[in-house]
């Protein structure tokens, strides 16, 4: 017994040591407030002070000399379990991603691959500085597969909202599916009363509806009303994708019958009317923009600026690691040089030339960070340094030759940052990456099994003749080129 309790007090300590960032260049993100020198003292999971010369002995220290200390990324819609498929969509159109990703390569998904796909992205997500991740999960071929993809997310030690995803997998490998068409629905009450009963915890309870397009208004009514009585602390939905929306006004509908509300997250969006926009707002509802989906599939402009121009939470996400890397630099950086170029051509197109550049680059930093944390309602928590917030802080080392010099720091985060700068992290407090390696992560044990599991699923995949499915699919959207 005293050896047990003496190992209870170690962690205890162990747990409680405060940790202090010493001497960054510390960019708050709190509006109004510009780059300056400061360290930040951690507390309890909290930021207790921001000042220079903080004397803290005991603590633990990360010095942050010629480094600069932001808030850690907010990426508001991800499908983290396709982290096993990474590089297969580079050429996919949304056709090509409904046959080939959400009909097929999902449907050899097992409960342990949705668990490492969300392991092994989330801690991608880490390492690249994103300390908060909105995952809407749509793998979920059985009850097990949603207790795993979220034990996945806890594990990795990020802050996360779980949205558990309806859209109805038929796997083709042998699961354990229950008989009841509603098991679904059973399946998310059980994760909400158990796993993710906590409101408090990392990892907090959200719900994904089917494709909100593809079902009837009716249906959708139902799963929303679902999810608000199970407390869903977001629901995610996928809407006004450009062409392939045909023109259903999906925001316009919701709001008709009466469906609005702070918990709901438009993602994508391009298409959004001024009036679903408006509609947006005056629900204090959230966007979503994926500016790397919405340029590549054809889905229209990222609506980021234009939504956050009138008031809107808005964040952006990175949607699908099958295509792109799980960093939030890029996404921060196509999104505003799409924007620029946009305007740009605007005022071309009128015979005139750009005597200053729109948007501006701390406008895209804040998109991936306080941004992201409005458009969830987390704002008065995470998303920017302030004394009292929970400490989520990205450490940004600016010594490597892509980075020297950074006069501005704004600019080197939104423009010439990389994930291998990321030197320390910080979730809840914790610190989950610290010169510049994850902490208590055997990646090469891991990658060993996880590649295990890639191979597996691509296996799968090929055995697969997606031709029906791709006719079937095309009847859906009769217009595709
Ligand atoms: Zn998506």
């Amino acid at each position: 017994m005293p050896w047990a309790n003496l190992w209870i007090g170690v962690v205890i300590m162990v747990e409680a040591r405060d940790v202090l960032l010493r001497g960054g260049r510390v960019v708050t993100m709190v509006d109004g407030e510009s780059e300056r020198s400061a360290d930040i003292l951690v507390r309890a999971g909290r930021i207790a002070e921001i000042r220079p010369g903080i004397a803290a002995e005991a603590a633990d220290v990360i010095d942050a000399t010629d480094m600069i200390v932001a808030p850690g990324f907010v990426d508001t819609h991800r499908h983290v379990w396709q982290t096993q498929l990474r590089t297969v969509a580079t050429d996919w159109s949304l056709l090509d991603y409904l046959v080939h990703m959400r009909l097929v390569a999902s449907t050899f998904y097992t409960a342990d691959d949705a668990y490492l796909g969300n392991l092994v992205g989330a801690l991608e997500a880490l390492d690249a500085g994103v300390t908060t991740l909105v995952d809407h999960c749509h793998i979920l071929n059985t009850p097990d597969h949603a207790e795993e993809a979220a034990r996945g997310l806890q594990d990795a030690g990020i802050r996360a909202i779980f949205c558990f995803g309806t859209y109805a997998n038929a796997p083709r490998v042998p699961m354990d599916v229950p008989a009841d068409p509603d098991w679904r629905f059973r399946a998310a009450e059980g994760l909400r009363r158990g796993r993710l009963a906590s409101d408090s915890g990392l990892v907090r309870f959200g719900f994904a509806p089917q494709e909100a397009e593809a079902i009837t208004i009716e249906d959708l009514a139902r799963e929303i009303g679902f999810a608000r009585e199970l407390g869903a602390a977001a629901i995610s939905c996928h809407v006004a994708m450009g062409p392939y929306d045909s023109g259903s006004h999906c925001v316009a509908r919701m709001g008709e019958a009466g469906l609005m509300g702070p918990d709901l997250l438009f993602v994508h969006g391009a298409a959004l009317t001024d009036e679903e926009l408006a509609l947006i707002r005056a629900a204090d509802a959230g966007i979503s923009a994926t500016p790397e989906t919405e340029l590549q599939m054809g889905m229209g402009f990222p609506v980021a600026y234009r939504a956050r121009e009138q008031g809107i939470r808005t964040g952006l996400g990175v949607d699908i690691v099958s295509n792109y890397a799980g960093d939030m630099f890029m996404p921060m950086r196509l999104g505003l040089q799409a924007t620029r170029a946009a305007r740009n051509a605007e005022l071309g197109a009128s015979g005139k030339a750009p005597g200053r550049i729109s948007p501006l680059a701390v406008e895209a930093l804040r998109l991936a960070t306080l941004g992201g944390a409005e458009a969830v309602h987390m704002d008065a928590e995470i998303g920017s340094l302030a004394v009292g917030k929970r400490a989520d802080i990205v450490v940004v080392a600016t010594d490597a030759i892509h980075m020297t010099p950074a006069h501005d720091a704004v600019g080197a985060l939104v423009l010439n940052a990389r994930p291998s700068d990321v030197h320390a992290v910080l979730v809840d407090g914790r610190v989950v990456k610290r010169d510049c390696q994850l902490v208590g992560v055997d990646w090469p044990a891991l990658r060993a099994r996880f590649q295990r599991s890639c191979a597996r699923i691509v296996a799968g995949a090929r055995t697969v003749d997606a031709g029906e499915i791709e006719q079937a699919a095309r009847r859906f959207w009769p217009h595709l080129a």
